[in-house]
């Protein structure tokens, strides 16, 4: 946004009738702007083109207490004083905020790179008001003590007879106007002072959805199923929430082998828009330990390095003949610090990680299958995979587990840890060494990326 600001000049705009000729102009003194009577001292000079005074805008907001958000992609201006928020697109002669809506008759524009804001509205609406003096040829702006409140008794400025609507009470709140189909596999949310809210967005399986909880905001919209579907969209639905913010659902196909609906969303002055896309699974297996980390050894000498090597490289292949885009973390018996493993997994932004160990207990009596996991929003994602592999490895389902493992360290990472059997008792360590166990630790996991992911 600085670099913005310094290619782009704000200034406010209004509008005088004294003046029709250079002559007139070049005959009298030099314009100047004054806030509260405090000269504004800025780069940029007043001007005037079409018997409009332009007067930079930073300076001006920054004197007022105010900050100024230029959006180039929709050629919006969104001003934000204390709660107040105005929001003017150029060439628009609607302008919106948190006051509602309003109709304005000189509309921002765009002149030589910059852009020039009317200054009447925007001063009403923070509760200033705007004077030209003729004589004095100065833009005298006021500001009441009391910021976003409407002066008591405002003098109009030279371009209005009348005043405008101000802001009410119940006008602060931004306001969500319209959910809807804009494009191709993009669904957007059109919102009156946009800037001011604030969103949370994640996905849930089963059936496959993604939820955008609005805070902030509220709409006229009535709660329940809306009439918008489109692409992988099957279905968009509004609900309130106990915290009277508002949630969006948007009901996503199932995903096809290897794929799976992926969103962008971004947040712009008018609005949250979600560009969904199909996209192919990635996902980054991770075999414990190597090099000179062996991991645990069992007594006949297998090594826990060794047997997660060679099940990530089989399931590598079956992902990989799946159509999902497989990332290993070693491939080789390479040591890989567990720092770099967390690091890659935040980079790679996997739709999951999964890290492959073999347990290892004092007592060789203990046996069966774990899944572990580091955060609570995966605790189902733990579950599919530790029933999944329990179930295809035949062995006992010693339940999900919470930790706080290294490699599971990326909160946005679906991240789980399977512990195959255990090394240190004698039956799974012959077990683990076979072919066959260590095939079936494969298809109980592709089983595990099949359910969680929903794959036909
Ligand atoms: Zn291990």
């Amino acid at each position: 946004m600085n670099a913005l600001f310094r290619s782009i000049v704000f200034a406010f705009m209004i509008s005088i009738f004294t003046l029709s000729t250079p002559m007139l102009v070049a005959a009298q003194p030099n314009l100047s702007v004054v806030v509260n009577g405090n000269p504004i001292n800025s780069d940029v000079q007043p001007v005037i083109r079409n018997d409009r005074v332009l007067v930079p805008i930073r300076a001006v907001s920054e004197s007022l207490g105010g900050t100024v958000n230029w959006y180039s992609e929709t050629k919006t201006a969104v001003v934000t004083k204390g709660s107040t928020v105005i929001q003017m697109t150029v060439d628009s002669k609607e302008i919106v905020g948190t006051f509602g809506r309003k109709e304005i008759d000189v509309p921002a524009k765009l002149m030589n790179d910059r852009v020039f804001l009317p200054v009447r509205a925007v001063a009403e609406l923070f509760g200033c008001t705007v004077n030209f003096d003729d004589a004095t040829r100065q833009v005298q702006i006021s500001m009441p003590d009391n910021p976003g409140t409407p002066a008591p008794s405002p003098v109009n400025p030279p371009d209005s007879p009348s005043r405008g609507t101000t802001s009410s009470p119940e006008g602060l709140t931004p306001r969500l106007s319209r959910v809807y189909k804009s494009g191709a596999g993009i669904f957007s949310l059109d919102i009156t002072g946009a800037a001011n809210v604030t969103y949370k967005a994640f996905e849930l399986s089963n059936p496959h959805r993604l939820v955008v909880d609005l805070s902030n905001v509220a709409t006229d919209i009535s709660k329940g199923n809306l009439p918008v579907t489109g692409g992988p969209v099957n279905g968009v639905r509004l609900g309130i929430r106990d915290d009277g913010g508002i949630r969006i659902v948007y009901d996503l196909a199932e995903s096809d082998t290897g794929t799976r609906i992926k969103y962008t969303i971004s947040q712009t002055a008018t609005g949250i828009s979600v560009d969904f896309d199909r996209k192919a699974l990635r996902i980054i297996i991770d075999p414990g330990h190597g090099g000179k980390d062996t991991g645990a050894i069992g007594n006949a000498g297998v090594q826990e390095k060794d047997v997660v090597l060679s099940v990530s490289l089989k399931l590598a292949s079956a992902l990989k003949a799946m159509g999902i885009e497989t990332i290993l973390i070693r491939s080789d018996d390479t040591f890989v610090e567990l720092e770099d493993r967390a690091e890659l997994s935040h980079d790679k932004a996997p739709d999951l990680f999964l890290s492959i160990h073999v347990n290892s207990a004092d007592s060789p009596e203990a046996h069966g299958t774990e899944t572990w996991y580091r955060y609570d929003e995966y605790a189902d994602l733990a579950s599919v995979f530790e029933k999944d592999l329990a179930v295809g490895l035949g062995r006992t389902d010693r339940g999900i587990k919470k930790g706080n493992l290294w490699v599971l360290k990326p909160e946005e990472v679906p991240s789980i840890l399977v512990e195959l059997a255990f090394v240190s008792n004698g039956e799974e360590e012959a077990l683990l060494k076979s072919q066959d166990f260590q095939n079936k630790a494969v298809s109980g996991i592709v089983k595990g990326i099949r359910d969680y992911f929903k794959l036909r």
